[in-house]
């Protein structure tokens, strides 16, 4: 039953989820008195701030992602298995996975969030995603796919879709994505694609609300749209795109965007896993927990990290999902499982807040530090590179970061522009936790879209 996991005299912390949450508690937990168990259906750690990088070819994907067990060589209590979680029996204390039922003497849910596409099925089934490897390789082999085809087509409305690019949501990483392809049709295009009038490719970053970096100060929103502007991204505020098919994101009934390239980096829900009682699980499939990250009417489980809906007075949306938060609540619930095992009253969670930052393109980032301080340009790009590479996990991966960046930097160039792994809409839905079978065979296959009548979006 025990997927050959050895039988321990210490209880046992199953941890589900190996990212920023997970790895962080598992690596706390090295000391203390218990087995540690990390299941993830990855055999790696994935450094997501830096994933649209790899999709716009400006890190190799090994250098932002890391291998579970070599992280944890040499930690005696540690085990990990590789499977996809599919159930909680909290009854039985028991987890249903991919190779075998798992026990548990206290278990956290760490699992993070999955993309969001507020139902909206069209989109769902078209669009591109940014939260894992998988998703950032396809993103980058179907743009350059598409720059491939745009030259083999004489349509003139067939070549712009095929180049035009919309980025939806303007958050961090829809903001850092289009100032990336930005950058790459400035330097990079027009050395490989010399064929290509690439005055008709334009990229459309597409925002529901009225200003992009929602949570950051107003001077930060007002610098990286200013940046943006000036790298000839059309921003759209206050505009929702609501249907994505044959080549056209539409913004109301009749009006749309030409594009065979739709990005959906608009908001995600909480990644939960099936067993818990409903009354658990928040409107956007967060886990309710209490202060100590305890999930709601549950002794031994417990929920970090974007998964967990830790809703507090200063917070009433609960905290925000960031790669900080999900470390800090690590830290503090590995202390208050050492409290519970002696005995003792677990401590309420308290996030410190550290700040917030943005990158658009070379020389130019925006951060947010606590205390009202603000800084952009060049100090905040520096700020935003040196943090990243010092968080990046292993130092080969910091060393070919940095030399991937002092590359692009002194060359105006991005090396990874391959097409790796020839890719169409069929194989969009990669991700193990959102594939639905229906779509891989109900997606028709690619054709060139027919000549559109692009109604401009308001300028
Ligand atoms: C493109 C992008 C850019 C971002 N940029 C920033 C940034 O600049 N700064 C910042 O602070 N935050 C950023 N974030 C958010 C940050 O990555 C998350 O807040 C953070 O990863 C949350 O950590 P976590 O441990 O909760 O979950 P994750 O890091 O997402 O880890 C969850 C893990 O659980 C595993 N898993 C999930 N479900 C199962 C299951 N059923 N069975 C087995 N394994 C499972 C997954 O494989 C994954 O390894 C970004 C996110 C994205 C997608």
């Amino acid at each position: 039953m025990d997927t050959n996991l050895p039988i321990s005299a210490q209880p046992r912390v199953v941890i589900i989820g190996c990212g920023f949450g997970g790895l962080r508690l598992a690596k706390a937990l090295r000391k203390a008195p218990v087995q540690v168990v990390v299941i993830d259906r990855n055999n790696y750690h994935n450094f997501q701030p830096l994933l649209y990088q790899v999709a716009t070819g400006a890190l190799e994907a090994d250098s932002i992602a890391y291998p579970i067990r070599k992280i944890f060589a040499g930690q005696p209590n540690f085990f990990y298995r590789m499977a996809d979680v599919q159930r909680v029996d909290p009854a039985r204390n028991t987890l249903t996975t991919s190779v075998g039922d798992i026990r548990y003497d206290y278990l956290v849910l760490a699992t993070g969030s999955l993309t969001n596409f507020f139902g909206l099925e069209s989109i769902e089934r078209n669009a591109m995603q940014i939260k894992s490897i998988p998703n950032a390789l396809n993103l980058r082999s179907y743009i350059f796919q598409n720059f491939e085809k745009a030259l083999l087509t004489d349509d003139p409305a067939a070549k712009q879709a095929l180049l035009n690019i919309v980025v939806v949501g303007g958050g961090p990483t829809g903001v850092e994505i289009s100032g990336s392809l930005a950058e790459m049709r400035k330097h990079v295009l027009p050395k490989d694609y010399p064929e290509l009038d690439l005055r008709a490719m334009q990229i459309f970053l597409v925002e529901a609300g009225a200003e992009l970096l929602g949570p950051m100060s107003l001077a930060s929103q007002a610098d990286a749209k200013r940046y943006l502007v000036e790298l000839g991204v059309k921003v759209q505020l206050n505009t929702s795109i609501n249907r994505y098919e044959d080549g056209k994101a539409y913004f109301s009934d009749t009006e749309f965007i030409p594009t065979e390239n739709l990005v959906w980096a608009a908001g995600v829900n909480g990644a939960e896993v099936p067993g818990l009682p409903p009354e658990v699980v928040a409107r956007n499939k967060r886990i309710n927990v209490n202060g100590w990250n305890q999930v709601q009417g549950q002794t031994n489980i417990f929920a970090i990290g974007d998964v967990a809906n830790l809703v507090s007075h200063d917070m009433p949306r609960g905290l925000p999902m960031l790669a900080p938060v999900a470390q800090q609540q690590a830290d503090h619930l590995a202390a208050n499982i050492q409290r519970l095992l002696r005995g003792e009253a677990p401590k309420d969670f308290k996030y410190l807040n550290k700040g917030a930052m943005a990158i658009v393109s070379r020389n130019k980032a925006v951060v947010d530090m606590p205390g009202n301080i603000h800084f952009n340009g060049i100090f905040g790009w520096a700020t935003w590179l040196f943090v990243h590479l010092m968080t990046l996990v292993g130092f080969r991966n910091k060393v070919v970061a940095f030399v991937d960046w002092a590359f692009s930097y002194f060359s105006s160039d991005q090396a990874l522009r391959l097409i790796i792994r020839p890719f169409n809409r069929k194989d969009m839905m990669d991700d193990p936790g959102k594939a639905k079978a229906e779509h891989r065979t109900a997606t028709p296959e690619y054709t060139p879209a027919p000549p559109a009548i692009q109604t401009p979006v308001n300028a």
